[in-house]
């Protein structure tokens, strides 16, 4: 049963597609896809649980999302299970970071469901005053990407559910199963029926239908910037409200005075994470001429250590990527570049052995691809960086900046001018300092430029899922008087 819509699981209306583990090859099951028709039965029931959800004291929604995080907690090991499953990462990060942020997350979000206040907007003349009230929106509709499947769902679900909205979400049509079994841990744990809406399958048909169904009050998306902006384009059509977070291109920087060894562990961790297939991984280290030698065969070195191999076993730190075609895709960047001229000191290869039937691709390093380059430039979403000199700050923050996309960035430095000044001056929504990667719940996530607008987790969400509506109060004529006068006496 792939659709849960007004509390039940059912089967869509819709093709049957086949389910392929991406670790073995094999097919691993078979999926039945929504229509259009599904999809506006998904709207209808958030549409009219949404009277009452919007209505309940703040305390009442907040109940329901701790003893959701229990249920999650409950169901741990087969949210961990079939995250792994269906995306080839290891049971490793599933059980220890993707399954344990999506708790965390809904116990934040339990909490700040609590805080959800707008700031008076202060008094007004003798008699009146004036007051904001946050709202919900109506109901949400979600789109999110195959990379970390769960985290999506909390990311998404959460923050509008807490502010009151209901939802209706498409999680990939290659990863639907931990977002089907979220639903299902809502509604045990006594989320009402309709709050909370599964649709399944591709996004040409269930997505669009989802982004211009008129009853749906806004869209917030994850995935490519392609997508994105066809998202938006169907959004304009209604002048639907719409957040956007979209794909990365991290630099990471390494200035003369770093910690050496804590950089290439942090570009190793940063680039091989989940894959690879991290919005915020870890894509282009910039190194400073004196380190770049010492960098590089350091990061070398540890990638050549990173354990490739079947994602159940606890020992592989990299599982399979996403797809046969995807691992391809990420192959094809590599090889260009090599026949452009770039040196691959790392990696390069799929594994082969055992491994010869999963969509698997070793840790690579591409030293010497130009910065205008398509592996420089472009998404390559596979465990890949690229590493290029420079000499002075000036230029390290002019390359970091130099690509279409502003998710993510880092810097290692131990100076605290250059901490500053990269904090400042890289165009991004997260700088991190000494670290790539860790976030949690009440930080806020979100693009600059290409990588897209609005903030997923932390307080700043509801900014997302909220209208603000400002009241006045008056009280009466006299205490109005000067400033109507001035329009009508
Ligand atoms: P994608 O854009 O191909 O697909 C994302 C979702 O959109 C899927 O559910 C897909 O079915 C749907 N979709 C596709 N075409 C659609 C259409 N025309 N209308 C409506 N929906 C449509 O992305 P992906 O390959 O699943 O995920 C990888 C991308 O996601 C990368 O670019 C990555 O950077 C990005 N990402 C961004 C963040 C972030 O927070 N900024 C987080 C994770 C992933």
């Amino acid at each position: 049963m792939h659709q849960f819509i007004d509390g039940k699981y059912r089967e869509g209306r819709g093709e049957e597609a086949k389910q392929i583990n991406p670790a073995t090859g094999e097919v691993a099951g078979t999926i039945r896809y929504a229509t259009a028709e599904d999809v506006g039965e998904a709207v209808a029931a958030a549409k009219r649980a949404f009277s009452a959800w919007s209505r309940l004291a703040p305390v009442e929604r907040s109940t329901g999302l701790l003893k959701l995080a229990a249920e999650l907690e409950r169901r741990a090991d087969q949210l961990a299970e079939v995250e792994t499953a269906e995306t080839g990462k290891s049971i490793r990060l599933a059980s220890g970071f993707d399954v344990p942020g999506s708790i965390d997350n809904t116990a934040f979000f339990a909490g700040a469901a609590r805080q959800l206040q707008g700031l008076a907007a202060g008094e007004y003349g003798a008699g009146g005053t004036s007051m904001v009230r946050r709202e919900a929106i109506g109901v949400v509709g979600s789109i999110a990407p195959w990379n970390y499947p769960l985290q999506m769902a909390a990311w998404k679900i959460l923050p509008a559910i807490a502010a009151g909205n209901t939802i209706v979400l498409k999680p990939s049509e290659l990863t639907p199963g931990t977002s089907l079994l979220f639903a299902a841990a809502a509604r045990d744990a006594g989320i009402p029926d309709g709050v909370v809406n599964i649709v399944t399958g591709t996004g040409p048909e269930v997505g669009e239908a989802l982004v211009a169904h008129p009853d749906v009050a806004m869209t917030s998306f994850t995935g490519s910037t392609v997508v994105g902006r066809r998202i938006m384009e169907l959004a304009s059509r209604s002048a639907k409200r719409v957040h956007l977070e979209l794909g990365g291109k991290a630099p990471f920087l390494v200035f003369d005075d770093a910690d050496l060894e804590a950089a290439a562990h942090g570009a190793v961790a940063g680039a091989i994470i989940n894959g690879g297939q991290d919005c915020t991984a870890a894509t282009r280290a910039y190194v400073q001429r004196p380190l770049f030698d010492a960098f590089t065969a350091r990061v070398a070195e540890l990638m050549d250590q990173v354990i490739v191999g079947d994602p159940c076993d606890t020992n592989t730190d990299l599982g399979s990527l996403i797809t046969h075609v995807h691992r391809d895709r990420v192959a094809g960047f590599v090889e260009r570049a090599r026949a452009a001229g770039a040196r691959i000191l790392a990696g390069g290869s799929a594994p082969g052995g055992s491994l010869a039937g999963g969509a698997y691709y070793r840790p690579t390093l591409v030293v010497g691809a130009a910065q205008e380059s398509e592996i420089v430039q472009e998404e390559v979403f596979g465990p890949v960086l690229t590493v290029l000199p420079f000499d002075s700050d000036d230029e390290a923050i002019a390359l970091a900046n130099d690509t279409a996309y502003g998710l993510a960035a880092s810097a290692w430095t131990r100076d605290l001018d250059r901490s500053l000044r990269a904090s400042a001056e890289l165009q991004a929504g997260c700088v991190w300092i000494n670290e790539h990667i860790p976030i949690v719940s009440e930080m806020p996530h979100g693009g600059y430029k290409a990588s897209g607008f609005g903030k997923d987790m932390s307080a700043y969400s509801f900014e997302e899922y909220t209208n603000i509506k400002h009241v006045m109060l008056g009280r009466d004529r006299t205490a109005h008087k000067e400033w109507q006068d001035t329009i009508f006496r």
